[in-house]
């Protein structure tokens, strides 16, 4: 087991096992081979990471922001000197190549630590006049948040949900997909070293059920999920049993837009970044590619010679462009849709099979694939692939791509690449998508507040934005004369 930690859970500051509980394993996807073997957390195990957490908040909670800044700034810098070893243990647990998560991953996860770390200090209310009396409000932290994870960006993942909350003066549980369960428990043990106390970032494992645990405890006050839409609409309906706020950031279907005007090779670029980083496995990705018709023929002959050009391979050579897909189970879903789009009538332009890597024969790869001649009622038109899947559609007029753009259940992101400025905002402002781009597609820095609108999800991550998510307002009057009564 080359990637086995002390234990499945991290509670109350220690790593923690409960062997009553079921046994699961990670698996490296560019072999099948079992990395680790853990137990899924049993309702003991969970009842514990909720009481420390719930212990330790009342501390944190009056701790100074600038204080807790300190320790998520340590944290973010062990983070960075530790990035080549996390950044290993990413792709054993995820298959995304090592040249990804070099720079993606758990150095993402530090910039949120450093960013959520130097707003801590400055998080406030608001001082109201009344004339002699006034009102003020206090920002005050929400209690213990339960954070449950997917397993695209787990330690991204992780961390833009605990750096805010802990900047706020919260306690986290955290739940990490099941099927990459690793590096939320190297996280949590990197926020002890930074001197954070015990009890503030627990880690507990196991599947829907233990997260629907998290959902349902009184004792927790708060939930954020990243996964998929029918996940957020299971987790929203068990939140409001016990009127919990959810920040729900879910799946897409996104639109990214090429007018003729642009400049090509960067809307390729763009193409190239929002649906095969990742092996396509990005919530954001740009899967519908929308081009201006008289720049079609230009636009897919630049994308088909580069995608040419990807390198499928080891994932831990720096060299591959290219990893696995995540599971087994995820492979013969994308697989699945790359029969269909043929079956629908989609010309095939590349790839569409699983792909064969030397000296991998188990490894989950799939050729990067793209359709042209999509028609908007095609199911890999509307339906959430999460592969390396791009479907192309032509247009004709900015109204019809506003149209056809927004005709979908989703709304997570967009994209538009033009060379005109006031085409381009025009177009954005119409756009029916929590999160656009212009002329760029899919950079997500931590300064910009990241999330979805329609079923895509609910609530902000990342930027100021997430403060509002991890705090709670207090009103208070302050009476200057004397209280009166009409009786
Ligand atoms: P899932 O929805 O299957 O799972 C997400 C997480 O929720 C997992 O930890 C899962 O546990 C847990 N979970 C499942 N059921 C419940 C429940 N009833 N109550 C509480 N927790 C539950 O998503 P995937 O992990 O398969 O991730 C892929 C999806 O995530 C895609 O749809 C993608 O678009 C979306 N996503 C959205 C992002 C965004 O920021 N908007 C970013 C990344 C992905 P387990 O899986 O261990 O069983």
């Amino acid at each position: 087991m080359r990637a086995q930690p002390p234990a499945s859970h991290f509670i109350d500051g220690v790593f923690h096992e409960d062997v009553e509980g079921a046994p699961f394993e990670s698996l490296y996807p560019a072999t099948g081979e079992a990395i680790a073997r853990l137990h899924v957390a049993t309702p003991a195990a969970v009842e514990l990471a909720v009481a420390s957490a719930a212990r330790a908040q009342v501390a944190w909670g009056r701790t100074s922001g600038a204080e807790r800044g300190r320790v998520l700034r340590r944290a973010a810098a062990i983070l960075r000197e530790r990035n080549r070893e996390l950044s290993e243990l990413e792709t054993l647990d995820t298959g995304k190549p090592i040249a990804e998560t070099l720079v993606a991953d758990a150095a993402s996860g530090a910039d949120c630590l450093d960013w959520f770390a130097n707003l801590a200090g400055d998080i406030r209310g608001e001082h109201v006049e009344l004339g002699q009396s006034f009102v003020y409000t206090r920002r005050e932290p929400l209690g213990v948040c339960a954070g449950i994870g997917a397993w695209n960006y787990p330690i991204q993942i992780a961390c833009w949900k605990a750096a805010p909350a802990l900047a706020c003066g919260n306690a986290m549980v955290f739940k990490p997909s099941e099927t990459t369960p690793l590096s939320a428990l190297k996280l949590a043990e990197i926020l002890g070293e930074a001197g954070l106390p015990a009890g503030l970032f627990n880690v507990v494992q196991g599947s829907g059920e233990v997260g629907a645990a998290l959902v349902a405890h009184p004792k927790v006050a708060k939930v954020s999920v990243t996964g998929s839409v029918a996940t957020g609409s299971r987790v929203m309906r068990a939140a409001a049993e016990t009127i919990k706020p959810v920040t729900l950031e879910l799946g897409g279907k996104s639109p990214l837009i090429v007018f003729a005007d642009a400049d090509l090779d960067a809307a390729v670029s763009g193409a190239l970044l929002g649906n095969f980083y990742s092996a396509g496995q990005i919530c954001s990705n740009g899967t519908r590619v929308f081009v201006e018709r008289s720049a079609r023929a230009a636009f897919v002959g630049k994308l088909l010679a580069r995608v040419a050009k990807i390198r499928l391979g080891d994932p831990l050579d720096e060299a591959t462009g290219m990893g696995p897909l995540v599971s087994r189970a995820q492979m013969e879903r994308v697989l699945a849709y790359m029969r269909l789009g043929q079956e629908e009538g989609a010309t095939l332009e590349c790839g569409g099979r699983a792909a064969r890597v030397e000296g991998f024969p188990d490894g989950l790869f799939v050729e990067p694939t793209v359709f042209t001649g999509v028609s908007d009622g095609m199911r890999i038109a509307k339906e959430e692939i999460f592969g390396p899947v791009m479907s192309v559609f032509d247009f004709d007029g900015e109204d019809e791509v506003v149209a056809r753009a927004n005709a979908t259940e989703f709304g997570l992101a967009a994209g538009v690449f033009t060379r005109d400025v006031q085409r381009a905002h025009r177009v954005v402002a119409q756009l029916q998508a929590g999160t656009c781009w212009i002329n760029a597609y899919n950079l997500t820095p931590v300064e910009m507040p990241f999330g979805g609108v329609k079923r895509s999800g609910i609530g902000r991550e990342n930027g100021r934005a997430a403060i509002e998510h991890y705090t709670q307002v207090k009103s208070v009057y302050v009476e200057m004369g004397t209280a009166e009564a009409p009786y």
